[in-house]
């Protein structure tokens, strides 16, 4: 059943090949017996899977089931879940169980998802690698001494070993497709404002976007129409109404204008990594699309205007956590003050108290001309060039990542080359625009990820794209052999 996609599960239920119940105890029984190796659940939530199971099967004999009804969904321990662990990570929330749930676990639940567990994950979703969790990193099931990317790391690795059909994610600067990309599954980054941040704990809030990661767009178009819509709760949720993102899947893409930036194939760029994107354009040629040169000119200035736009917001949303109403309180504190700075020293990790003192220092009185005010122009100028761009073409293309998944340990010690990982995918979340990875082959025998980017609200276009790629193509398919 493992190897099986949320389509066909979906299929298999409806025609009581099997239960709820029985999927559900099989992916328990497989995270029981296989993560041990992997490290991706911070919690597993049996008891709630199996009432959610039992559930799901009354709404199926009743014939009324949505496509996610009875599937196990693992959710990155960022969204709030109501009564259970929330740690995002940190040892600040070990003791956090959140008192309400997440507008999209409410929305998943209501669709009838069943939830199987809370997923490992960079600090507070800052990280690359999954090595800045408090929890310990999560390893890629490609290759055990790799890492999985981040900080959706755990979200990704399990849906690559298949020890849960599907997962969510975040992404503010690549989350979602950069551990996709180095696991081999599908990941969508929807359009800033798609989905609702209600109770998704707060990174960077002007770039944080949740999505799914999958094993196929066709699974990804399911979860996003499950989780995607307007929010009363989060003022910058979009009040565009979601469409069925699986009816568009079929479309034809011939004639398609792909748009492919100079600046995604520079030097920085893995020959392995740059071959099979190459290939994976020609696919795309075989199918009809037109591929068209295109400059993206500012894009060398993206990672260092997120390097000041996410610490900065990022040192103001972490000043809540302070030891007075919940999380990590130290101990014996002795005064006020002492109680605040010994619970922020002892329960955030390095890389977050890195990230806290470089965004307070961008917005100190004396530098924020110099750095705030000079970032965010920046990301005016990053998000001027794909305008253009949307002017000559339909979607862009290119890699995901420049190389494929790294070795644990490798970059811990140097934060540039690891803030490297996500050049080509960090100038999306400047903009806001929608963008997914999906697996487009191998390099050395560790998955490549190809990057489509659409226009503002256009996730339909870039999966049907994608789709109809992984129609003539199996990488998504592939299962690394000690998972199989
Ligand atoms: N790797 C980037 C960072 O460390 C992006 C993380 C993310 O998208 N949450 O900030």
């Amino acid at each position: 059943m493992h190897n099986k996609t949320i389509a066909e599960l979906s299929t298999g239920l409806k025609d009581k090949q099997f239960s709820s119940e029985e999927l559900t105890r099989h992916f328990l029984d497989r995270v029981k017996r296989l993560d041990h190796k992997l490290n991706c659940f911070i919690t597993l939530t049996e008891d709630v899977a199996l009432e959610q199971a039992k559930r799901s099967d009354k709404i199926l004999q009743n014939g009324d089931a949505h496509p996610l009804t009875g599937i196990p969904v693992a959710q990155k321990d960022i969204f709030c879940t109501k009564n259970i662990k929330t740690s995002c990570g940190s040892k600040m929330l070990d003791n956090f169980y959140s008192p309400y749930d997440a507008t999209v676990i409410e929305k998943m639940s209501d669709a009838g998802a069943v939830l199987l567990g809370k997923t490992n994950m960079d600090e507070f979703a800052m990280g690359s690698s999954n090595e800045t969790s408090f929890y310990g990193p999560v390893k890629n099931p490609w290759d055990l001494h790799t890492v999985p990317g981040g900080s959706s790391g755990g979200s990704a690795a399990a849906v690559a070993a298949r020890i849960a059909p599907a997962a969510t994610g975040t992404d503010t600067g690549g989350s979602i497709r950069q551990p996709a990309a180095l696991c081999g599954v599908t990941g969508l980054k929807p359009t800033y404002g798609r989905v609702s941040r209600y109770g998704m704990i707060a990174f960077a809030s002007s770039l944080d976007q949740a999505g799914p990661l999958t094993q196929s767009a066709e699974d990804a178009a399911i979860i996003l129409s499950a989780m995607a819509g307007f929010d009363t709760r989060d003022s910058t949720s979009t009040d565009i109404a979601v469409p069925d993102y699986t009816s568009t899947l079929a479309n034809n893409i011939s004639g398609l204008k792909i748009g492919i930036p100079k600046e995604y194939f520079s030097n920085a760029l893995e020959s392995g990594v740059q071959s099979a994107v190459q290939d994976a354009l020609k696919e795309y040629e075989k199918l009809g699309a037109k591929l068209i040169d295109i400059e993206l000119p500012n894009s060398g200035l993206s990672v260092p205007t997120y390097y000041v736009v996410a610490p900065a917001e990022c040192s103001s949303n972490l000043s809540r956590f302070d030891g007075v109403r919940y999380g990590y309180r130290c101990d014996n504190p002795a005064n006020l003050e002492d109680l605040y700075k010994r619970s922020r020293g002892e329960g955030f990790g390095q890389e977050v108290k890195r990230r806290i003192m470089i965004g307070t220092y961008a917005l100190s009185a004396g530098y924020y001309d110099a750095y705030y005010l000079k970032a965010q122009r920046l990301r005016r100028l990053i998000s001027n060039d794909f305008s253009a761009a949307f002017k000559k073409v339909d979607v862009i293309m290119g890699p995901t990542t420049p190389t494929t998944a790294f070795k644990i340990g490798e970059k811990t010690n140097d934060p540039i080359t690891m803030y490297l990982s996500d050049v080509y995918t960090i100038a999306v979340n400047l903009a806001g625009l929608p963008g997914i990875s999906i697996p487009a082959g191998f390099s050395d025998n560790k998955p490549v990820g190809l990057q489509l980017i659409g226009n503002y609200f256009e996730e339909a276009k870039i999966l049907n794209a994608a789709h109809q790629y992984q129609l003539v193509t199996n990488w998504h398919r592939q299962i690394p052999d000690a998972f199989s």
